[in-house]
């Protein structure tokens, strides 16, 4: 099996989504269901939380450490969200490429925006809420934040939205929009596109 992986070409699979939209267990969806997938990990300047496993979420780093790895060029794409950094690890991402697996990335849209200048054969699916009404409600269904912080959450996934449509219609930066009206079949339905898309790489000569 991973020989046959490893004579096939990798592809970069990116997901985006705004919080509560369910993009975290599509991922892992993905991940499981698609042959040669890996997620990859992520490094953060955001506090760990009890949910959080360290280098299985996130790599947790201090400011100063993410700071020097920019300078570095150590990241494919970072960005700033919700006043924090989050960057994707260059040399890992591009090493699983190599090897032929599918390397799936969870960033934001400004993060996508930048993978997709350097590797234009990422594919870029975002995840949408059924509507907004249902988004806002599955925010506060968390429990996570105070109402103050749920507003601030919801006005800036309207943001990010709003951005990603944007950015598809001038850019091409996503090239599937799926919404999560139910998780099963939205998961389904990311995994179908995913394996399509594979397939096509495949036969790209
Ligand atoms: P959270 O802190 O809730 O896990 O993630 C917050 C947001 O940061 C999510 O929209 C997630 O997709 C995004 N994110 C996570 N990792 C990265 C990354 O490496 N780069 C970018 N640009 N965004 C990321």
């Amino acid at each position: 099996m991973e020989e046959r992986a490893t004579s096939r070409p990798g592809l970069l699979v990116i997901i985006s989504g705004p919080s509560g939209v369910g993009k975290t267990t599509i991922t892992h969806g993905v991940e499981r269901s698609v042959p040669g997938a890996v997620f990859s990990v992520s490094c953060t300047t955001r506090a760990k939380t009890d949910a959080d496993r360290e280098g299985v979420d996130y790599f947790f780093i201090s400011d100063a450490r993410f700071d020097a790895m920019v300078r570095e060029d150590r990241f494919l794409e970072h960005a700033e969200v919700f006043g924090r950094k989050y960057g994707t690890p260059r040399e890992w991402v591009m090493d699983r490429l190599a090897e032929g697996k599918v390397v799936i990335l969870e960033i934001d849209v400004e993060g996508a925006r930048q993978v997709k200048e350097k590797v234009p054969h990422a594919f870029g699916v975002f995840v949408l809420p059924p509507s907004e009404d249902v988004l806002l409600e599955r925010l506060r269904h968390r429990k996570r934040e105070d109402e103050a912080q749920i507003q601030k959450r919801f006005a800036e996934a309207k943001r990010e939205i709003a951005r990603a449509k944007e950015l598809s219609a001038s850019h091409g930066v996503y090239d599937a929009f799926v919404t999560n009206d139910d998780l099963a079949r939205a998961t389904r339905e990311a995994v179908s596109l995913v394996e399509a898309r594979r397939a096509g790489a495949t036969a790209r000569p």
